[in-house]
C-alpha cells in the first residue's frame, strides 16, 4: 500500500539491504515473487484444492519488460519463486536460481510441485495489459494454472526502492491509500515545513523525532540502531569489495570496472595538484555502483541505481571528520526523512519520474544527512536537501541497453560531489532560502509527469539509443 504520509516510512524501510542491479527491477520483483509464493502456499493448503497438474506463468509489463533483461529481472523472479530473500540469501545463490530452474523446470511449493520454465513461462509484455492501461510502469502478473487454466492470479507493481504493492483485482488499478492503517505518531509531519516545525517546537533533535515516532510504531531505538548499523556495515563491505574488484561488468556492454584503478592512483598521489578537490567520494560511489551492476550486495539508498552516493558521502566524511558510528546512524535517520518526503510527494522511481527521482533524491538525502552529521540546524538540512533536488530536476533515465551502468555509475560519483557541495553551501548559510524543499518536490513530480516516457527507464531514448 502506498503510504499517504511521509512520517509513516521509517529509516529501515528506506534503507533495505538487498542485491543489485536495480531496486525496482530486481529487488521489487524478487519480493513480489516471494509474496506470490506465499499466496500459492496458502491457496494450495486449502481443503479440497486439487494439487496436481500445476504450472506457473509470470508476465512482465512496461519498463520491467523494456529493460528487465539488463536488470536481471528474470533471475530475481526465479530466485524469489524458489523462496530466496534479497536480504538474507547469498548473491551467488540468487543468481544460480535461474540456470537451475531452466534445467529442472520445477518449483517446490510446500509439498507440491509447480512447473515453471523461465524460457517459456516468463513472458515479456508491452505497455498495456490486453486493452487496459498499466496500473504502474513496472507491472507483473503472476498466474498459477491447473491444466493450463488460471486458478490464482495476482498483479503487483514495483514502485521503486524495493517497495511493492498488489493491484486491486476489481479495478485493475493501484489501491487507494489505506487511511485506517496510518499510525498516530507523537511527532507527526508530512512536509518539510512540518518537519522543521516539529523539530523547532520540541526540544528534540531531528533524529530523535524519528526515533520517538518509530517507538510509537513498535520499533525500539536499539532495534533501529542495530538495523542502521547493519546498513553501515553493508555500505563499507560493498565499498571494500568494489575497490578490490576489476574486470568487465556483466551484461554485454563491456563496461570496465574503474574504481580499483582510480583508488590506486589516489593512494599513490597521482593527481595534478592544479586539479584540487577530493576524488574519494567519486571513487567510493563508483565502487558501490560497480558492485551493484555486478549483482552484488548493496543497500537501497533510496534505490539500487543510486546506491553508491550515500555510502560514498558517509565514508568520505567519516575519514575527514572522524565521525562516530552513532553520528553516522543519526545522519541516515535524517536522510531517510528526506527520502520519505520525496517518495510520498514525488517519486523515487526512475520509471515514474526519471533519474531526478533516483540520483536526485539520493543527493538530497545525502546532503541533509551530512549536514546533520556535521552539526547543522534543521533549516540547513532542509536547504541542503533542496539544493540536492533542485540541481537534478529534469534529469532523465536512459541507461544504455537497460543496464545500470552507463550513465548510472558515474552519475552516482557526480551526485556525491554535488551532495557535498550542497552541504558546504548550506552550512555557510543560515538556512534561509527562496525555494523550499516542498516546492522543489512539487516541481519534481510535475516534471516527471511531463517527461516523455522514452526518458523513464525504457531504454528507448537519450543515451540508450547509442
Ligand atoms: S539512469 Fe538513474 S534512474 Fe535510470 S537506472 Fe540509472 S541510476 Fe537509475
Amino acid at each position: 500500500m502506498n503510504p499517504t504520509r511521509a512520517d509513516q516510512i521509517g529509516p529501515l524501510e528506506m534503507f533495505k539491504i538487498g542485491v543489485g542491479p536495480s531496486s525496482s527491477h530486481t529487488v521489487g520483483p524478487m519480493l513480489a515473487a516471494l509474496r506470490f509464493r506465499d499466496e500459492m502456499l496458502e491457496f494450495l493448503a486449502k481443503k479440497g484444492t486439487e494439487k496436481e497438474n500445476l504450472s506457473l506463468t509470470v508476465e512482465l509489463f512496461g519498463s520491467l519488460s523494456a529493460t528487465g533483461r539488463g536488470h536481471m529481472t528474470d533471475g530475481a523472479i526465479s530466485a524469489g519463486l524458489t523462496g530466496l530473500h534479497p536480504k538474507t540469501a547469498d548473491p551467488d545463490e540468487i543468481w544460480q536460481a535461474i540456470p537451475k530452474l531452466k534445467k529442472e523446470k520445477l518449483i517446490h511449493v510446500g509439498d507440491r510441485v509447480v512447473v515453471f520454465d523461465p524460457d517459456n513461462d516468463l513472458k515479456w509484455g508491452g505497455f498495456t495489459m490486453g486493452d487496459k492501461p498499466l496500473p504502474h510502469p513496472n507491472t507483473i502478473r503472476f498466474s498459477l494454472l491447473r491444466k493450463d487454466k488460471p486458478v490464482l492470479s495476482t498483479v503487483m507493481v514495483s514502485i521503486g526502492g524495493g517497495f511493492i504493492e498488489s493491484v486491486d483485482p476489481d479495478t485493475g488499478m493501484r489501491r487507494a491509500p489505506d487511511l485506517a492503517s496510518i499510525k498516530q505518531l507523537p511527532y507527526p509531519y508530512d512536509s518539510a515545513a512540518e518537519f522543521i516545525e516539529v523539530c523547532e517546537k520540541s526540544s528534540l533533535t531531528p533524529w530523535q523525532i524519528v526515533i520517538e515516532n518509530q517507538k510509537a510504531k513498535g520499533i525500539s531505538e536499539e532495534e533501529l540502531r542495530k538495523g542502521l548499523n547493519d546498513v553501515l556495515k553493508t555500505f563499507d563491505a560493498c565499498i571494500e569489495r568494489g575497490l578490490k574488484a576489476d574486470g568487465i561488468l556483466p551484461g554485454g556492454l563491456k563496461v570496465r570496472r574503474r574504481a580499483k584503478e582510480l583508488y590506486k592512483q589516489l593512494k599513490q598521489g597521482k593527481r595534478k595538484p592544479a586539479l584540487g578537490g577530493d576524488l574519494r567520494p567519486s571513487v567510493y560511489a563508483m565502487a558501490v555502483n560497480e558492485e551493484n551492476a555486478a549483482g552484488g550486495r548493496v543497500v537501497t539508498a533510496p534505490t539500487n541505481g543510486s546506491s553508491g552516493l550515500i555510502p560514498a558521502v558517509w565514508r568520505t566524511l567519516k575519514e575527514t571528520n572522524k565521525l562516530s558510528k552513532k553520528t553516522m546512524e543519526n545522519g541516515l535517520i535524517v536522510a531517510s526523512v528526506i527520502g520519505a518526503l520525496v517518495k510520498t510527494h514525488a517519486s523515487i522511481s526512475g520509471a515514474e519520474v526519471g533519474c531526478q527521482g533516483e540520483v536526485g533524491t539520493s543527493c538530497a538525502m545525502a546532503a541533509a544527512g551530512a549536514v546533520a552529521m556535521l552539526g547543522g540546524s534543521v533549516r540547513q538540512m532542509e536547504q541542503a536537501a533542496e539544493i540536492g533536488i533542485e540541481h537534478h530536476l529534469g534529469m532523465t533515465c536512459d541507461p544504455i541497453q537497460g543496464l545500470v551502468q552507463i550513465p548510472c555509475i558515474e552519475r552516482n560519483a557526480m551526485g556525491a560531489v554535488k551532495a557535498l557541495n550542497a552541504v558546504y553551501l548550506s552550512l555557510a548559510s543560515d538556512g534561509r532560502h527562496i525555494v523550499s524543499l516542498d516546492k522543489a518536490l512539487a516541481v519534481m513530480k510535475q516534471t516527471g509527469l511531463d517527461m516523455n516516457q522514452q526518458y523513464k527507464e525504457t531504454a528507448t531514448g537519450g543515451l540508450a539509443l547509442g
